[in-house]
């Protein structure tokens, strides 16, 4: 182990963050406007591209973190439509309701913001082992494009390194985390006979979409993220068949500009050691895990992880790691997920016929509603005491 060697070092920052991407850079941000030495390691040249991403995010919660941007919004959402199997769909309102960002543009914004509060950004640096040393001291060895290798040592470590994060692993805090994620596949596509680009839609039926839903974003000028997203533990055909099918299935013509796969992490994790390493954003596996919607909750991770870190080596008090990030995490985050977590295994339960029913049944209840207006989690408690079918079903498999 490199931690054994011997190693001349010249300088200990105040924090790592490992992972330049939102969730990073919001989190180094934040620490070095308080004045913490931080380092960034990012094993990208540049912003991830094509952005792993179908780029929505609702107005209400992002509105909380940025002003919205001509320059890094594509389209402004209206309203949204879930298509059910048998044609059925329900329309939902919500003026102003969401956005869909132009990642590249928007994640370079959020980064250039984490250099110029002084945070250093090193990319091409890919992290490939991490240890503690001593009680209050942790190393982190990378690889360089050059194929060099470094090591830098900080007294605090931020894991912002996505759904595999090597942070997670190496420190014993994410064990066989392929156990519940998304796996996604999408395409960047013209396409023709949609007339909207202020409507999202997302689509299910057990049947041509197992165990997966798909979506069609608007990016504006008829350019749409049309995407699937699949469990990988009931995983039986590669995302890329099923939406491949699929979108055979709706006949839409369909030219495709660029693809991308990529996995969203929905199960539950550790997020920290008790001693000086955090994760944030997917490495956390904060996501949605009903839709997968990860954005706002890696900014907002990130941030609070930022001021967490802040405080306890100011105070060295554990407790400022629980009271500025853990417990804010539980409550905005892991609380409501773990709801959403119970009802998305019940629906990816239900046969055909069942979701046919179930979609009629929200019809009657939202259809054409404001979003404001609707109470969406006690309409899906009723649904499941109606139909338990699938609660019963998802505890044998
Ligand atoms: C197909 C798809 C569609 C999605 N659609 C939406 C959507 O519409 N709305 C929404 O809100 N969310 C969506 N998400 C989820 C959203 O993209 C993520 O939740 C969000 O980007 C997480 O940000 P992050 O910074 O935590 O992780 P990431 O964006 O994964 O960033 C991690 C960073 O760490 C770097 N890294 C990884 N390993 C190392 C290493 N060893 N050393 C150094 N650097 C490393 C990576 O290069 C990357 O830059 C989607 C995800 C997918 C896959």
């Amino acid at each position: 182990m490199y931690c054994k060697g011997r190693l001349i070092l010249t300088h200990i920052y105040d924090l790592i963050v490992v992972g330049g991407g939102l969730a990073g850079s919001s989190a180094a941000r934040v620490a070095s406007q308080k004045g913490l030495s931080v380092v960034v390691l990012e094993k990208e040249a540049d912003i991830v591209s094509p952005p792993q991403c179908a780029e929505g995010v609702p107005s209400d919660k992002f509105n909380q973190l940025f002003r919205p941007d001509d320059k890094w919004v594509s389209s402004y959402i209206n309203s949204g439509v879930l298509h059910g199997p048998d044609g059925n769909s329900i329309k939902v309102l919500y003026p102003s309701g969401g956005y869909i960002l132009e990642r590249t543009v928007f994640d370079r914004v959020v980064q250039e913001e984490a250099r110029i509060s002084g945070a250093r950004m090193l990319f091409n640096c890919r992290v490939i082992d991490i240890c503690k040393s001593g009680t209050d001291r942790i190393k982190v060895k990378y690889t360089d494009s050059g194929g060099g290798e470094g090591v830098l040592v900080g007294r605090f470590i931020i894991g912002a390194d996505g759904a595999s994060s090597i942070v997670g692993r190496r420190m014993g805090l994410i064990k066989g985390f392929k156990r519940d994620l998304y796996v996604c596949f999408q395409y960047k596509a013209y396409i023709e006979g949609i007339d909207r680009d202020d409507e999202i839609y997302f689509f299910v039926n057990p049947e041509l979409l197992p165990y997966s839903y798909a979506w069609i974003f608007p990016k504006g000028d008829n350019l749409y993220n049309v995407g699937v997203a699949t469990l990988f533990r009931l995983l039986k055909l590669k995302p890329k068949e099923i939406l491949d099918c699929w979108l055979r299935e709706l006949k839409l013509e369909v030219d495709i500009v660029e693809y991308l796969s990529g996995v969203v992490p929905v199960g539950r994790r550790n997020i920290y050691d008790g001693s000086r390493v955090l994760l944030v954003g997917d490495a956390a596996s904060l996501a949605n895990p009903l839709t997968g919607e990860g954005i706002c909750n890696a900014i907002n991770s990130g941030r609070w992880a930022g001021e967490a870190v802040y405080n306890f080596l100011l105070s060295g008090r554990k407790s400022d790691v629980n009271r500025y990030y853990i417990d804010k995490v539980n409550r905005n985050m892991l609380k409501p997920n773990r709801r959403l977590y119970m009802i998305r295994n019940w629906f990816y339960n239900l046969s055909e016929k069942e979701v046919e029913r179930i979609v009629v049944l929200l019809k009657k209840a939202i259809d054409n509603r404001h979003f404001r207006e609707i109470n969406i989690m006690s309409i899906l408690y009723n649904l499941i005491l109606k139909h338990p079918g699938g609660v019963i079903r998802s505890f044998w498999r």
